[in-house]
């Protein structure tokens, strides 16, 4: 019986194993053309102000709608291409984009833009970001780097250094995913950092347990204490809202706002409620 119960354990997991070996083989082939097909575009989810609800800038998404694979979220294909150098491409892409859309926009909000370990540890990283404002002319003060904590935990000294770059030009900085990592408080004091982003699963837990919410009140509190400003994503609902409001959390962002959509969309949401 046990034997039996074994040999079946196995054998169900190799084969959930072995579709998703050959999920991300495919993932992987499809990937490469992906940019050159024209497949990959960004979507944006405005980020609000939560002392009076209004839109004050958007974070850039990416996208990828495969004409062989369908929509395949970016969860699952950005970390196969960190494995390779096609995150590099992906990355340059999804900032220029970024940055052409909003100039297209024509309002003073700030876009937000993901960067993945590997971009923020490319030599290029730096005079990528200055050559796309510059192409674009646009202020530097309106755009926000994402990095996640993870990522600015790797190396802490080169963080620290690159992120006094990126403050020399005037460009903002978020963590993003805090409270995923292991943050080693000794360099959040180092850091200068502006924003804390406040992860998504610590912000749907908190109508249901005490912990989750003390954890968020902690983060916003953390924030402060390093001179940030404290966001919270995965807002989606009225009592979230509430609750990190009197907590006094600066930003957020959420379902019960808007989920990300695409440019077109947005052009025609700031028509009614903008930012400024
Ligand atoms: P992230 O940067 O933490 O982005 C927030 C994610 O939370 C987004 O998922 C967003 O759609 C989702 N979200 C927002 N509000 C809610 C909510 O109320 N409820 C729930 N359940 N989810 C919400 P998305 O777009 O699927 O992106 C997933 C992750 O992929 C991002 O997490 C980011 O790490 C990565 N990513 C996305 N675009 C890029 C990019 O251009 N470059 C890099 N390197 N990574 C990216
Ligand atoms: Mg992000
Ligand atoms: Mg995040
Ligand atoms: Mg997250």
């Amino acid at each position: 019986k046990a034997t039996e119960l074994g040999i079946n354990t196995i054998s169900l997991y190799s084969s959930e194993l072995e579709k998703e070996l050959l999920e991300k083989q495919m993932i992987r082939a499809k990937l490469s053309e992906a940019l050159k097909n024209r497949e990959l575009t960004v979507y944006y989810q405005p980020i609000y102000s939560l002392k009076d609800n209004r839109i004050v800038g958007f974070e850039a998404l990416i996208r990828w709608f495969s004409k062989d694979l369908g929509a395949v979220p970016p969860d699952k294909f950005i970390p196969i291409a960190e494995e390779t150098d096609l995150i590099l491409e992906i990355g340059r892409f999804a900032l220029r984009k970024s940055l052409e859309d909003m100039k297209n926009l024509g309002k003073s909000c700030f876009v937000s833009v993901n960067f993945s370990s590997k971009q923020f540890s490319s030599e290029n990283f730096l005079n990528d970001i200055m050559d796309a404002l510059e192409y674009y002319r646009f202020n530097p003060e309106l755009l926000v780097v994402e990095i996640t904590e993870r990522t600015a935990m790797e190396n802490p000294e080169y963080t620290s250094k690159l992120l006094e770059e990126l403050r020399k030009k005037r460009i903002k900085i978020a963590l993003d995913d805090f409270g995923k990592g292991y943050s080693n408080m000794e360099y959040l004091i180092d850091f200068d950092i502006d924003k804390l982003k406040i992860d998504k699963d610590f912000v749907l837990k908190m109508l249901e347990t005490k912990r989750a919410r003390s954890v968020v009140r902690t983060v916003i509190d953390l924030a402060h204490s390093v001179g940030a400003t404290a966001l919270a994503e995965g807002i989606e609902n009225e009592e979230t809202l509430k609750e990190l409001r009197e907590m006094g959390c600066e930003e957020g962002q959420g379902f019960y706002f808007m989920p990300p959509v695409p440019f077109e969309r947005i052009k025609e949401v700031v028509e009614r409620s903008y930012c400024e």
